[in-house]
This record gives C-alpha cells, sequence and structure tokens, in this order.
C-alpha cells in the first residue's frame, strides 16, 4: 500500500515463514487438531501468563462458536436441557457486535436488548435492573459485553448469578490486553464463562481463534466436551455438542502471539494516548482500569455533524485515510435482528451509535500517523461542517 494510506484495520499475525521449525514439528508429530500438543501448551501457557495461573482455559475455533457453546452450557445447566420455554430472553446490549444476538439466537434464545452507559458504553446496570425487574421469570441468561476491551463490574453479574439465579456468559472478545483496576487481566478469577476472540482483526491476532477463560475447571471440562461433539466419555455423545476445536497451526500462532502480546497492548495504548492529546476537544469513551485492549479508536463526532458522517468517512477514504462507525447500526437496527430480538429503551445507545466514528489502530501505526489521521478528521469535519451551513443558508434544515 502507498505510505501516504493509513488503513483502518491492519492485521498482524505471527509469521507462519518465522515458524518453519514449529509447523515442520507439527507434521513430524501427526496431531493437527483434537485438542493436541501445542493447543494444550497454549491454553496452559494462557492460564499461567494471562491469568495469573489459576482457573482454566479452553480454546475454541472463534469467540461467536464459544458464545454459542456457553450460552447453550449456562442454560442447560441451570434450566435443565431442553429448557423451559418460558426462560427464553438472552439479555445483553444492543451497542455490540452480531456475532452476540446470533449466538444467543442458535442456543434457541431471543435477544432481549437493553441500553448502555452513556460514558463508559458498557450494559447499563439501571437499563440491566429495570429489564429483570420487568422480565426476570423470562430471562434465561445474562451476556453483557465489555465494551471494546473496557471493564465491567464482575462482582455485580456474580451477585446477580448467586442472589437470582440467572447465569452470566461475558463477551470479551475485544478484551484481551485488558487489565482491571487491580492490575489483573480481565476475567481473572471469574467463575463464570468469559469469550474472548483471537481473530486476526483483534489486537490478540490469530486466523480464526477464540479463548474461553473461567475459574471453575469444571465448567471448561464441560465446555471441552461439548466443543468435541458433546463427548465426555470417547466418541459418546452426553451432551449437546458441536465441533469448536481449534487446529494447532492456529494454537501455534497463539504461542507465538502471546511472546509479543505485551509490546502490541503497550504500543496500541501509546496510540491511544495520541489520538487524545491530537483530538483534545473530542468525546472518547471514559475508560474503567488500568490498562486497555484497542482494536481500533473509538470518538464520536459532534453532535452536529452525526449527520454528515458518511460523507466524512468518505472524504477520510478520498484522503488515504480508513475509517468505521463499530457499532453503527447497532443490534436494534438491523433488519434480521429487527425480526427476531426484542427491545428495552435504547436512548443512550441510538445518541452513541449515531456519532460513534472509529479510528484507524494497528501494531504499525505510529504517533506521526495519528497526527496524519487527525489532521484529515479536521480538513473532512471542516468540509462536512460548511455543508452543514450552506445547507441551514439555504434553508433545507
Ligand atoms: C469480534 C467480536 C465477536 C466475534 O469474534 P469471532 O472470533 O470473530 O467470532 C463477538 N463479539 C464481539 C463484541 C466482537 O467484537
Amino acid at each position: 500500500m502507498p505510505a501516504s494510506e493509513i488503513p483502518f484495520l491492519r492485521p498482524n499475525p505471527p509469521k507462519l515463514s518465522d515458524l518453519q521449525a514449529e509447523l515442520a514439528g507439527i507434521e513430524a508429530s501427526g496431531i493437527f487438531s483434537n485438542y493436541g500438543p501445542v493447543n494444550t501448551r497454549f491454553e496452559q501457557e494462557m492460564r499461567d501468563t494471562i491469568f495469573g495461573g489459576a482457573g482454566a482455559c479452553l480454546t475454541v475455533c472463534n469467540a461467536t462458536i464459544g458464545l454459542i457453546l456457553a450460552i447453550r452450557h449456562a442454560v442447560a445447566t441451570r434450566w435443565g436441557d431442553p429448557h423451559p420455554r418460558d426462560r427464553r430472553f438472552a439479555l445483553m446490549p444492543s451497542f455490540t457486535f452480531a456475532a452476540t444476538a446470533h449466538a444467543a439466537l442458535w442456543c434457541g434464545l431471543t435477544p432481549l436488548l437493553c441500553d448502555i452507559d452513556d460514558e463508559t458504553w458498557i450494559p447499563s446496570a439501571a437499563a440491566e435492573d429495570e429489564l429483570l425487574r420487568r422480565h426476570r421469570s423470562e430471562i434465561a441468561v445474562v451476556v453483557p459485553y465489555a465494551t471494546f476491551g473496557n471493564d465491567l463490574d464482575l462482582d455485580r453479574y456474580h451477585r446477580l448469578a448467586t442472589d437470582d439465579g440467572i447465569p452470566v456468559v461475558i463477551d470479551a472478545a475485544s478484551s484481551l490486553g485488558t487489565l482491571n483496576e487491580q492490575g489483573e487481566a480481565f476475567g481473572t478469577g471469574c467463575p463464570h464463562p468469559v469469550i474472548f476472540s483471537l481473530h486476526t482483526t483483534k489486537p490478540f491476532a490469530t486466523l480464526e481463534g477464540g479463548l474461553i477463560y473461567c475459574s471453575d475447571p469444571d465448567t471448561i471440562r464441560a465446555l471441552r466436551a461439548m466443543g468435541n461433539f458433546g463427548f465426555a466419555e470417547p466418541r459418546t455423545a452426553s451432551m449437546p455438542g458441536l465441533n469448536a476445536k481449534l487446529n494447532e497451526v492456529t494454537a501455534l500462532m497463539g504461542l507465538a502471539k502471546l511472546g509479543e502480546f505485551e509490546q502490541v497492548t503497550a504500543h496500541r495504548m501509546a496510540i491511544a494516548e495520541a489520538y487524545r492529546a491530537e483530538l483534545p476537544d473530542w468525546t472518547f469513551q471514559r475508560l474503567i482500569g488500568e490498562r486497555h485492549a484497542f482494536t481500533f479508536m473509538a470518538a464520536l463526532l459532534p453532535d452536529e455533524l452525526a449527520e454528515y458522517r458518511r460523507p466524512i468517512v468518505a472524504d477520510l477514504a478520498a484522503q488515504g485515510v480508513g475509517a468505521g462507525t463499530y457499532f453503527s447500526p447497532h443490534l436494534a437496527e438491523h433488519p434480521y435482528f429487527q425480526r427476531t430480538c426484542k427491545s428495552g429503551e435504547l436512548a443512550t445507545t441510538q445518541r452513541i451509535a449515531r456519532r460513534v466514528l472509529t479510528l484507524p489502530m494497528s501494531d504499525f501505526m505510529t504517533a506521526k500517523e495519528v497526527s496524519l489521521v487527525a489532521e484529515a478528521l479536521r480538513r473532512a469535519c471542516n468540509r462536512a461542517g460548511a455543508t452543514a451551513l450552506a445547507s441551514v443558508k439555504i434553508g433545507r434544515r
């Protein structure tokens, strides 16, 4: 790509060409999948290096399948299998990725979409409480999303699970690298399954992959059997199952990524700091916790420019800067989810999603490029502002 182009995301999975000896080792072993030795080492090193050695980890072929497994397991364990039809809702925020709603739907549940907090963009506790009050006897599982790698109050969700008996599954797809206020990796010690993505566009980049962490090894054992066709005993299905296994080559890439991950996270933190310094008047997500994993840099357009977001994104593209609008549309705006989900009050989600603009981030990005993005953004906004002003003058608004 030309030096002047700054893509929105630039995947950086470990180079297979640097791993030729290890690849030859996999070939010599004759084991390519089915929780093989490389995968086992990767799971153990993730537990020991990221989660302080406690609990257990399970790889999956992607986080979406991981969410399906964990939701299905949580619901079957708590409500029986098949679960009662009146327990039909999976409570989740509307401001998240399509995968989370799809996962609940594949489990036979109806996503019940709640609002987010105005500043942190994580699920609003008040909104969740309100929907729990209204639909308590119909909610089968709660699936909060740790928005863009922000920290969640996991103790609050644990209280919900223990006091109200409603199981919890944490969507932490973009949270590998996040440290909570105690400086521990997000999810550490959590007795409910926490699902991370190892997709190539996420900071912990492999090709396709996911990781489930849980402090309870029995939950991981059950999820592992479910991910292998429901075989708790060899070739005998004793629980719901599918094929969720990660292959040995991707596990090898995971081990390589783990070796450089501190550096990846620190670099992305520095890029995020540079954005905040370059765009002092802009509104960003309020971050909770000691450190954050950044997949991209989310910012809010000034309210008066929100309706010009599409031309602003096009203007940025013309200047060689890639940008996205995650998560706009939010779930309740997707045609399929409008037919299949139920929504609570979503006023804050609407306000945030309408203004959100996601700016470039990658392992390769430099502070100089952040300045270039900020300049390009100011130019695009000035041009959109001029259009806005002109349309006021000619009475279009
Ligand atoms: C990336 C992402 C997923 C899906 O992860 P995959 O590994 O690609 O399946 C799910 N939920 C959220 C919020 C995500 O950002």
